[in-house]
């Protein structure tokens, strides 16, 4: 255990015990989340993680360090001895199927021990890597969703996630296959998401997702100067533009409801 040495896109990973693996969710129709990892190789520029959580950095700039909980499938274990149902989100403060994921397995060796009990799942990640576990995942139970923000400016805002028409390849084929899916349209990013909304929602449509869950950014703390300054200046107008417009949120909004009504899809917004 301990610092070892890996190093990846300037990150470091750590090893960790956890002392618990389930935690009671306050998310709606959610009773535990599940995060094997602390802290997120994807980087992305809006995460809300670091802004939520600015102490568990300790002086760590996100993106820069993964703490590994190695013994997470046995701590799983135990806890689960005295549960026998419930609904487990994996994850909610880190991306369960990032790089590191691929060496250490900890997400599968969660979601063997949960396929095996009565629990239902949802896995929700920005990576392709979820398709190698699809040999363990209950078809019934089960649930499978990527996250898409924006096609266009993925390079600059999620520097080191997988492309989303990876992303949304790999749930097609899940879909395919007859798992349930569903994509994670969010967080909304202003006057970004404007031009790519129906593009998104249709390639969503040819997915054969079964709904669509729909958030707005979260602009507390310094997410907006921090977006602002990774985008490039055509883009960084729009956003400013569409920051400035107090009817942006419920315009977009209603954009959105009319798009997924034309096209059938069942959606859902967390705001
Ligand atoms: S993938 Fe999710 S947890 Fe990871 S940095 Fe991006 S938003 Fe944060």
């Amino acid at each position: 255990m301990g610092d070892k040495n890996i190093r990846r896109h300037n990150v470091s990973f750590i090893e960790t015990l956890c002392k618990s693996a389930l935690s009671k969710s306050g998310i709606y129709g959610i009773d535990y989340s599940l995060n094997p990892y602390f802290g997120c190789e994807h980087s992305c520029i809006y995460c809300y993680v670091p802004r939520m959580l600015p102490s568990k950095l300790k002086g760590r700039a996100w993106g820069s360090f993964v703490e590994v909980k190695i013994n997470i499938p046995k701590i799983l274990a135990r806890e689960l001895r005295s549960l026998s149902s419930g609904r487990v989100l994996i994850s909610s403060i880190t991306d369960p199927y990032q790089p590191i994921e691929q060496q250490y397995q900890l997400t599968r060796k969660c979601i063997e021990l949960l396929a095996k009990k009565n629990f239902e799942v949802v896995v929700l990640t920005k990576s392709t890597l979820f398709t190698r576990d699809l040999d363990i995942i209950d078809k019934e139970r089960f649930e499978l969703g990527v996250t898409v923000t924006t096609l266009n400016a993925y390079k600059e805002l999620e520097p080191n996630s997988p492309p989303p028409l990876m992303r949304l390849q790999a749930l097609k084929e899940a879909s395919e296959n007859g798992f349930k899916t569903f994509i994670f349209l969010g967080p909304l990013i202003p006057g970004i998401v404007d031009d790519e909304i129906q593009e998104i929602l249709e390639l969503a449509y040819n997915s054969n997702v079964k709904y669509v869950i729909i958030d707005k950014l979260n602009t507390k703390g310094d997410v907006t100067q921090a977006i602002a300054k990774a985008l490039n200046r055509d883009q960084m107008e729009k956003l400013m533009k569409a920051m400035s417009n107090k009817s942006w949120i419920n315009e977009i909004k209603e954009k959105i409801i009319r798009i997924c009504n034309k096209l059938h899809i069942p959606y859902d917004f967390c705001f």
